[in-house]
């Protein structure tokens, strides 16, 4: 009896210090339960999922649908974080919360950062509460498949040191969606290369990483936060720039900004196309099996519509 007690204190006690060494990690016994690992938003939900198949039972604390950039985690949300083996997120850029969760959670929380983006200073550093804004670092990297892959790597990584056991399985999963995260890539080259139209009119500015391999700007109606107003300023410089460029479509997502979408695209003549960022799914897209791949491939025709791209 008492050696069951202290094997049952053991195995506590191994998984807090898998998720506060790196050094020297423990093998997960063979009969535990599956590896618990909270996630953040969609890019992290899809990548580590794909990454962790059924060695992992994944959590996600940003609801389906939310508005992601203004998600604040709510009590049941720092307990479900403390509880993890493993915490993945995408960056201190988008989920601004979670150094703060993470401290409140304690130092035996084992958390990856999946992206790591330097802000425009080239350091990272404290941000203030309010979120990112224009003076800072761009975290919508998932929407570049290069980018995407380093996370992916990063992930796999993780999940490796707090699974050990598990290293084959992770591998074959991390090469399977990298072959899957290339094979988007070439598709992109081949669709968005020497295209006319060099400015993209967007809802949200979420595209910088995406677009800037193809020589092609963004113009938003928000900035790199989807929730911020457009002013009558910005209003009136994007459809003057819309006239002058001849810009033919706007770019818009789920959601978000859709009455000015509507009353720009209007004014201009022009025709409303779906980009999406990503960020989130709505519980439609969800509920149809839409995935990061699917909706990049619309994506990708949109942009090769409002591009005018050979
Ligand atoms: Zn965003």
């Amino acid at each position: 009896m008492a050696r069951l007690v202290l094997l049952v204190v053991f195995g506590v006690l191994g998984l807090t210090a898998i998720a506060c060494s790196s050094a020297k990690p423990t093998p997960v016994p063979i009969s535990s339960p599956a590896v618990h690992v909270v996630t953040t938003i969609y890019p992290a939900v899809y990548f580590t999922q794909r990454v962790g198949g059924d060695r992992i039972r994944l959590t996600s604390i940003v609801p389906t649908g939310a508005h992601a950039h203004d998600f604040e985690p709510r009590p049941s949300d720092l307990a479900a974080i403390s509880k993890a083996d493993l915490v993945v997120y995408v960056s201190e850029f988008f989920e601004t919360w979670m150094s703060r969760a993470l401290e409140s959670a304690g130092s035996s929380v084992m958390a990856v950062e999946a992206a790591h983006i330097e802000d425009e200073h080239g350091t990272t550093g404290e941000k203030d509460g309010h979120g990112h804004g224009h003076d800072q670092a761009d975290p919508h990297v998932w929407l570049n498949p290069h980018e995407a892959i380093e996370m992916v790597e990063r992930i796999r990584d993780a999940l490796i040191e707090v699974d050990p056991e598990g290293r084959d399985t992770f591998e074959a999963n991390a090469d399977s969606l990298i072959a899957e995260l290339e094979s988007l890539e070439s598709r992109m080259s081949q669709a968005l290369e020497g295209c006319r139209i060099k400015t993209a009119v967007v809802s949200h500015e979420a595209y910088g990483h995406l677009l800037e391999d193809f020589g092609v700007e963004q113009a938003g109606l928000s900035g790199l936060e989807a929730e911020e107003a457009a002013s009558p300023a910005t209003i009136a410089r994007i459809v003057d720039l819309m006239r002058e460029q001849g810009i033919r479509h706007v770019l818009a997502e789920p959601v978000v900004n859709e009455k000015l979408v509507a009353q720009i695209a209007e004014t201009v003549g022009a025709t409303v196309l779906p980009l999406h960022p990503l960020e989130y799914l709505t519980s439609a897209e969800a509920a149809a099996g839409s995935t990061y791949f699917t909706i990049m491939d619309r994506n990708l025709e949109s942009l090769q519509t409002a591009l005018d791209c050979p």
